[in-house]
């Protein structure tokens, strides 16, 4: 895997762990952070250049920053997310953010290509020390 592309950004979300015995079973938020490392054999166009420049678009990657009423997370209660409901811990949080992003990154693909030398690793810090990575 020649390159490796790496970003980080926050967001401002809300939550509850419901059926959880203790503090986070109540309703609470967290300045989340998020590093995406995403590897490639080799380079492509992206939706905003089309010589084959680039792993893929950082705009891409970073969806997750966007408020939640643009589609990402911030300012989100991430419970009201249907594919998180009840279970919004850092572990299903990560996978998701993981789902989320390959798919906006192969949606960018060129016809013919799948992608399946891009391999992404997701870490998702819910405190400064406390934080889950997620990749497969
Ligand atoms: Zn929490």
């Amino acid at each position: 895997m020649p390159w490796r592309l790496a970003t980080e950004f926050t967001f401002d979300s809300a939550h509850t762990i419901v059926g959880y015995d203790g503090p986070c079973g109540r309703l609470h938020g967290h300045t989340y952070r998020v590093r995406l490392e995403l590897t490639s054999d080799r380079l492509r166009p992206s939706a905003h250049v089309k010589r084959h420049i680039m792993v893929a678009d950082f705009k891409t990657l970073k969806w997750a920053k966007k408020d939640v009423d643009a589609g990402g997370l911030d300012h989100a209660y991430l419970n009201d997310l249907p594919e998180l409901g009840d279970d919004t811990t850092a572990e299903v949080i990560a996978a998701y953010i993981h789902r989320h992003t390959m798919a906006r990154v192969r949606a960018d693909l060129p016809g013919g290509d799948d992608g399946a030398d891009l391999k992404l690793r997701v870490t998702l810090w819910e405190t400064p020390d406390s934080s889950c990575e997620y990749w497969e």
